[in-house]
């Protein structure tokens, strides 16, 4: 292990919960019910500064004949946040353990900057930081013994460590907390800990497994804004959650899986979007809502859906702009004394359980 932070192998690497994964050989029979036919060939050239931070390609993942992860592909560009969306049992944290080295494909491929996550685990442990939904059995250290033990776990020596505890409890705000014992944090401490143990060989590319479990709504402003900081830094982030909305608004593309499949990778503006042919527009008036459903039974190209206190939705059967401006322009001048117009937006769970009975219709992955 060298000054340079870089990962040991095997024994010091499951120091730091890191165990080192053995390269299963071709044709032999895994414990899982699905032969390895193709074991991760070591490359040359692994790590060119163009390879996608994230290159996962016809990756399978069985246990005792239970396919968790079934033939995925997905590509991730550096820099890029992305989400991992899928309900209980989906594959998220299978998948995301193969991509850390905690565990192998039965057959594909997953790489982290070009090297191949079972041919080079080493190099790809240099690469990423790993938060797992929990931080371990260390409940009777301090903030600051948890973080200096997986500093010398990594290898950091003399100042070089110190430096890079100070400053990661700088920036996930753990400083006046550095004497703390873990179990008496907070469940957002907490959280905020295993980020800063992530971080501490400040790696290219993180794989964050629900970091937003169980946190209350401040602490989930505060970790979406570290992870904001991360992405603007050049950061790489896969992050996987159940909270749609929030994932919206922070990453660049969500990738949904289902039953071990992709289902569906784009991003949230195009989900919000949808292939609507249709505008719901909220109307809120100074007058109640029967003067805006009387004025929209008698207006071409849109319907009165349903009323508010002070107003209603209606549906505008186009989402071509001047169109939907047209609409609002007739409002005027029918002299309704309109307060407020927004278009609705999709939500992102709607979205999902579109696609969701999409599938189900035909069978086949969407990806935009
Ligand atoms: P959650 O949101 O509940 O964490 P997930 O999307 O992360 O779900 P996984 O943990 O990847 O889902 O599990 C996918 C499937 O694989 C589940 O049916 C799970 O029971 C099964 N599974 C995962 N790990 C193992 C294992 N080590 N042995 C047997 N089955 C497993």
């Amino acid at each position: 292990m060298s000054e340079t932070g870089d990962i040991p192998e095997n024994e010091e690497a499951q120091a730091v919960g890191i165990p080192a994964v053995g390269v299963p050989a071709v044709g032999v029979p895994t414990p899982d019910g699905l032969e390895m036919v193709e074991a991760a060939p070591p490359e040359k050239d692994a790590s060119p500064e163009d390879a996608p931070a994230i290159e996962v390609t016809d990756l399978w993942r069985s246990f005792n004949g239970l396919h968790a992860v079934q033939g995925i592909s997905f590509s991730i560009e550096r820099g890029q946040v992305v989400g991992f969306v899928g309900a209980n049992g989906a594959g998220k944290t299978t998948t995301m353990r193969i991509l850390a080295t905690l565990d192998y494909p039965t057959r594909g491929t997953a790489k982290i900057c070009g090297d191949d996550v079972v041919g080079y685990p080493a190099k790809v442990r240099q690469r990423i930081g790993w938060m797992p939904d929990h931080y371990g059995t260390y409940t009777n250290m301090t903030v600051l013994e948890y973080l200096d033990f997986f500093g010398r776990s990594l290898g950091f020596k003399g100042q070089d460590r110190v430096d890079r505890i100070l400053d990661v409890m700088e920036f996930t705000d753990l400083t006046s907390l550095s004497d703390r014992l873990i179990d008496k944090l907070s469940k957002g401490m907490g959280q905020r800990l295993c980020l800063g143990r992530a971080l501490l060989h400040d790696p290219d590319v993180l794989i964050l497994d629900e970091p937003a479990a169980g946190l209350d709504p401040k602490a989930r402003v505060e970790l979406k804004y570290l992870i904001r900081i991360l992405a603007e830094e050049g950061k790489t982030v896969f992050i996987s959650s159940h909270i749609l909305s929030e994932l919206g608004e922070m990453c660049d593309s969500l990738l949904f899986i289902n039953g071990g499949k992709i289902i569906h990778h784009g991003s949230a503006e195009s989900l919000r979007k949808g292939s609507a042919e249709s505008t719901i527009v909220n109307v809120q008036l100074i007058e109640d809502s029967d003067k805006l459903r009387e004025w929209a039974e008698l207006s071409p190209n849109v319907k009165f859906i349903d009323s508010t206190k002070q107003g209603g939705r209606i549906e505008i059967d186009s989402i071509e702009e001047d169109i939907i401006a047209g609409v609002l322009r007739r409002m005027i001048n029918s002299e309704l004394p309109v307060t407020e117009f927004h278009q609705e937006e999709r939500k992102l769970e709607d979205a999902f359980i579109e696609i969701l009975g999409e599938i189900e219709a035909s069978g086949e992955a969407i990806v935009n």
